[in-house]
């Protein structure tokens, strides 16, 4: 059983900081963006809901380990994009039926 460290051990390789660089351009991008959007109710489940549909929509190549690919990944506009396309879906459809509760 791995243990919890080392469950982004990938063929006795860590992909750990790449995983983590890709949630922490999210998070990065999320908080930039929201603030665009007036009509959001920032609650903890359509927080959780943006955040899951962004990273989600990022492409495969941007999590592919090695300098050369993570240079040539997803720019922070494309992320920007996939950012607010995920906000103003949440917005208009939030898994709670009344927004704000
Ligand atoms: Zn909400």
């Amino acid at each position: 059983m791995p243990n919890k460290k080392n469950s982004y051990v990938l063929d006795g390789h860590s992909v750990d900081h790449v995983r983590n660089r890709n949630e922490t351009k999210a998070v990065q991008i999320l908080n930039e963006v929201l603030s665009e959007f007036k009509d959001f109710d920032h609650c903890q489940l359509c927080i959780e809901d943006i955040y899951g549909l962004t990273i989600n929509q990022l492409p495969v190549r941007y999590i592919q380990v090695g300098g050369l690919n993570l240079k040539k990944g997803i720019s922070d506009d494309e992320i920007r994009k996939i950012a607010r396309e995920s906000i103003q879906r949440v917005i208009e459809k939030p898994s709670h039926s009344i927004p704000g509760k």
